[in-house]
């Protein structure tokens, strides 16, 4: 598994970099830097505990961007129900890719 090395979150790109160690040690997963346009990972994670802080970190941005301010809890609560949502419906993730190579271009909902 290979997290990509950018997201688009609301149309802007977040570059996916490394956690410095010194946050690793404090035990730090992952960090969203809204300003600098980075989501800092922690690259010794597992895979499942790397994809559920991506989505943790992707809410971050989320809500900084529509809120102005972010929400620990909520962050915390909306990672795991994306997470589980779609380890749980992955036909889910099928509807997505057919979606995406139908008609480029057009799966925005926005
Ligand atoms: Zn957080």
């Amino acid at each position: 598994m290979q997290i990509p090395d950018e997201l688009v979150i609301f149309g802007r790109s977040y570059k996916i970099l490394e956690v410095s160690p010194i946050h690793v040690s404090e035990g730090v997963l992952g960090l969203a830097s809204y300003r600098e346009g980075a989501i800092y990972l922690d690259p010794s994670l597992d895979p499942a505990l790397s994809l559920n802080t991506v989505w943790h970190e992707a809410v971050h941005i989320a809500q900084q961007d529509m809120l102005g301010t972010t929400d620990e809890d909520q962050a915390r609560w909306l990672a795991l129900f994306v997470h589980n949502f779609l380890i749980h419906n992955p036909a889910m993730l099928e509807c997505y890719s057919s979606l995406l190579s139908r008609a480029p271009g057009t799966a925005l909902a926005d």
